[in-house]
């Protein structure tokens, strides 16, 4: 079970307020300074998805979160590990 701690977390430090959209440059840390929670936030949802590889898109780590998924997605097609494009 991902927490509910967890999830109130991406929703408060990685999305846009009041919005479904994560905030732009997802992928990149920023500066602590500016934004205490983000990179610590980030940690916490590798932590919890780190059945994924480590390059993945961080969209994809989300998704899992919020759909509940505790393994790799498999490709109904061709049976290989889903890649998840960005963008
Ligand atoms: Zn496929």
């Amino acid at each position: 079970m991902y927490s509910e701690e967890l999830k109130n977390g991406i929703y408060q430090n990685l999305f846009k307020k009041g919005r479904r959209q994560t905030l732009n440059k997802l992928n990149e840390d920023r500066d602590v300074k500016m934004y205490p929670l983000f990179n610590s936030t980030k940690r916490k949802v590798e932590n919890a998805t780190s059945f994924l590889p480590e390059d993945i898109d961080f969209n994809a780590r989300i998704y899992c979160i919020e759909n509940q998924i505790y393994e790799h997605p498999i490709c109904l097609y061709c049976g290989e590990r889903v890649k998840w494009n960005s963008k």
